[in-house]
């Protein structure tokens, strides 16, 4: 069975679920259809409601959905309660804000007659969301609470590791008084799939997920000639000035890498460091990974959580392996590993040469990949020297400097004495492999309506 939820700490398999068939699939385009037809005349203060009860749903219930997270991919319970607030946020702030950023656009007068002329922002309908298991609530609310806002409906295809929190997604919107079928979780295959991005009734794609994913919808969705937008991997650089908090800076890089078992686009996942602090800043580094804690991920002891599956693990070694065999230096940090479950052991990689490729791989788990930098350039250098442009960051004690040096970092993102974060109130995408578009804010609000000008002589 494709879609299936594997306990990623027993490892026990929980729960199966039968792909949608064929005629499911044509009765939830065509729900999706009338329903979109009822939705786009709503009000926003019809659509702030609903978006605000999601909210107050999940808030209500925090534990109840933050321990499913848990127990289907795996992540720390408190990450989990984190990121179930973090779609209460979201859900909310579409709720209080769409309406004033889908007002129309008055446009200044063009001609001596006097022409009025102005952008609205009309719904077009249905689009398709294809996301992956990571943050399994964030991603849903991420793309659904602002093309509900926006007036359109959504089709969800989750990933096939995580059904069980696609369907309670689903049953949580369905409670909020939403029109039936503005929002429907299906469980397609990758062919069935290709099928909704072709059909006339839907109107855009949003793919979160690897770069392979993502090739293969955005050309489907290129040859029906539809607009997507892609969300995908990152290797983000995390760089250490001379002049930085050497402590803080090694206390966010443990986080900022090994959050989510370090299975985030936007981990640390390459940290730079300036030569004047490197030997001082690795050894603070090791040292805050030693005090990680592998276990339960219910335990709230536990700081370095399983990964999301078996496949992850093995995967993640195989890469691990050809990057040593190819001449990097890997040196395990040798923490207590739990008898069960999909654990990894970070890892610090060094001694990765320009000539090989793991530089441009993204590790997704907790492998640090460790460069020393001659100054501020080399560190910029290195930093850009990836296929990936999602987040990035810089530490370092004078912030105007480094907004400075943020100009010549090419992502779509970049902190300053912080590792790459995400917020409800901040807009987040990347640029050259980590995809194009953009989510949250007002920029995603817009990415899939329609930007009609009506003009009045
Ligand atoms: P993935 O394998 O690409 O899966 C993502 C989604 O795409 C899943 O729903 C998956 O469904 C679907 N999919 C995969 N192959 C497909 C195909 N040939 N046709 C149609 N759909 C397909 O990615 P993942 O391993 O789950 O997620 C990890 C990747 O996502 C990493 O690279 C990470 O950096 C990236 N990511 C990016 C962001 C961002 O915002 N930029 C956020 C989170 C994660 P199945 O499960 O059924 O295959």
């Amino acid at each position: 069975m494709a879609y299936a939820s594997t306990n990623p700490y027993t490892e026990q398999q929980v729960m199966t679920f039968p792909n949608t068939t064929d005629v499911e699939l044509e009765a939830a385009l065509n729900g999706a259809d009338a329903a979109f037809r009822e939705w786009k005349n709503t009000t926003f203060a019809q659509r702030a409601r609903i978006l605000q009860t999601a909210a107050d749903i999940l808030r209500a219930n925090i534990d109840e959905y933050a321990r499913l997270l848990t127990l289907e991919m795996g992540k720390l319970f408190s990450e989990a309660k984190a990121e179930t607030e973090l779609s209460a946020q979201i859900f909310e702030y579409y709720a209080v804000n769409a309406e004033r950023q889908l007002q129309p656009e008055v446009l200044p007068v063009t001609s001596n007659k006097g022409n009025r002329a102005r952008i609205e922002f009309a719904p077009q309908g249905i689009i398709l969301a294809v996301e992956p298991w990571n943050f399994p609530y964030y991603q849903i609310a991420r793309i659904v609470a602002p093309q509900l806002a926006a007036g359109n409906v959504v089709l969800l295809k989750h990933a096939s590791n995580v059904p069980q929190c696609a369907a309670k997604m689903a049953t949580m919107l369905s409670q909020t008084g939403l029109v039936q079928g503005a929002f429907q979780n299906l469980y397609p295959t990758h062919e069935q799939l290709a099928k909704i991005i072709a059909d006339p009734r839907v109107r855009g794609v949003a793919l979160t997920g690897s770069e392979g994913a993502g090739a293969i919808v955005a050309a489907q969705a290129g040859a029906a000639l539809k607009k997507c937008t892609l969300e995908l991997g990152g290797a983000d650089a995390f760089i250490v000035l001379n002049d930085a908090d050497i402590e803080k800076a090694a206390k966010w890089a443990v986080f900022g890498r090994h959050w989510n078992a370090g299975q985030v686009c936007v981990s640390a996942k390459r940290i730079i460091v300036e030569d004047g602090v490197y030997d001082r800043f690795l050894k603070l580094y090791r040292e805050g990974i030693q005090q990680l804690r592998m276990g339960d991920p219910m335990d709230a002891a536990t700081t370095l959580a399983p990964l999301s599956s078996r496949s992850a693990v093995t995967g993640l070694q195989q890469q691990l392996d050809e990057a040593v065999k190819l001449g990097a230096h890997a040196e395990e940090i040798a923490l207590d590993m739990p008898a069960q479950g999909c654990f990894f052991r970070p890892v610090i990689l060094t001694n990765i040469q320009q000539d090989n490729p793991a530089r441009h791989w993204e590790f997704f788990g907790p492998v640090s990949s460790v460069y020393r930098a001659k100054d501020a350039a080399h560190a910029i250098e290195i930093a850009n020297d990836t296929p990936y442009g999602l987040g990035g960051s810089i530490f370092t004690a004078d912030e105007e400097r480094g907004a400075q040096l943020a100009q010549q970092i090419d992502t779509g993102m970049v902190f300053i004495n912080h590792p790459t974060m995400v917020k409800a109130d901040l807009p987040f995408g990347g640029v050259k492999r980590s995809g194009f578009g953009r989510e949250l804010l007002d920029l995603g609000l817009k990415e899939f309506v329609n930007a009609k000008l009506v003009s009045i002589a």
